[in-house]
C-alpha cells in the first residue's frame, strides 16, 4: 500500500485478474490505474530492479532503457486507442463507414481511414512522481473522471508537469527538470485542455466544462 502499492504487481503480475492487470511480459507489466483521471486512465510499470525506484529523470537517461520504455509505451497507447475507437468510435459517421467497408465481402482496397484514436492518448510521467515505482501513465486526453477531484489531479496532466514520454531525453537545462516549477506549474490557472479557456481558480465550472467538452470530444 502507500507510496510503495505499484510494487505489488510488479513482483506478481499473475495474481490480478485482467480488470486489474491488462497484460505482462518479461519486462514490463500493465496496468489499470485505480483511481483514474479520464474516462480510459493505464499505468505502464517497467520491471527493470535496477531502475524502477529511480526518479523518471533519472531511469530515462539511460538510452537503451528509454527505448525499451518508448517501444512499450506505444504498444500500449495503440491498445488504449482501440479501447476508445470500441467505446465511442460509433458516434463517428466515417468510423462507421470503417466498420461497413470491413465487414463488407470483398472488402475494398482501401479502408476510410477514420479517426485516428492514438492522437486522443497521452503517454507520459508527472514531474513529481507520487508513487515511488517508475510509471508511465497511458491516458485519454479528456480528463473526465468522478475521480478528478482536485487542483493536483488536473493541473498534473493539463500543465508541463506532465512530461510526454517522447520529450526524452530532456536537456539538461529543461525547466521542468526543477521542482520549483514544477511546484508553480501545479498553481496555475485551470485551463481547458481542448478550447483553452481559463477557469482561474474555479474547479467546480471547470468540471462542469470538462464534462461538455466530453460529450462533444468523443462524438467527433
Ligand atoms: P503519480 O502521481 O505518482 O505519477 O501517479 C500515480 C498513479 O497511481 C495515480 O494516477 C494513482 O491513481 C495511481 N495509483 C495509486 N495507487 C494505486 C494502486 O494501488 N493501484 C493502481 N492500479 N493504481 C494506483
Ligand atoms: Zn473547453
Amino acid at each position: 500500500g502507500g507510496r510503495d502499492g505499484l510494487g505489488a504487481y510488479i513482483a506478481n503480475p499473475e495474481a490480478y485478474p485482467p480488470n486489474v492487470v491488462i497484460y505482462h511480459n518479461a519486462d514490463f507489466v500493465a496496468i489499470y490505474d485505480m483511481f483514474p483521471k479520464s474516462s480510459l486512465h493505464l499505468l505502464l510499470l517497467p520491471r527493470d530492479k535496477t531502475k524502477y525506484l529511480l526518479h523518471p529523470f533519472e531511469a530515462f537517461k539511460d538510452e537503451e532503457f528509454l527505448a525499451k520504455v518508448k517501444f512499450e509505451a506505444q504498444k500500449l497507447r495503440s491498445l488504449a486507442a482501440g479501447e476508445l475507437r470500441r467505446k465511442y468510435g460509433k458516434y463517428s459517421a466515417l468510423e462507421q463507414e470503417r466498420q461497413n467497408a470491413l465487414n463488407a465481402d470483398p472488402p475494398p482496397d482501401e479502408l476510410p481511414r477514420g479517426r485516428d484514436w492514438d492522437m486522443e492518448v497521452m503517454c507520459g510521467i508527472h514531474a513529481v512522481p507520487s508513487m515511488n515505482h517508475l510509471h508511465v501513465h497511458v491516458i485519454a486526453v479528456d480528463r473526465y473522471s468522478d475521480r478528478l477531484k482536485s487542483r493536483n489531479h488536473y493541473n498534473s496532466f493539463a500543465t508541463p508537469f506532465f512530461v510526454p514520454i517522447d520529450d526524452f531525453p530532456l536537456s539538461q537545462d529543461d525547466p521542468r527538470i526543477s521542482p520549483t516549477s514544477s511546484h508553480y506549474y501545479l498553481n496555475q490557472d485551470f485551463v481547458c485542455w481542448r478550447c483553452g479557456r481559463n477557469f482561474g481558480n474555479k474547479f467546480t465550472e471547470l468540471k462542469k466544462h470538462l464534462e461538455e467538452e466530453f460529450v462533444q470530444w468523443r462524438q467527433l
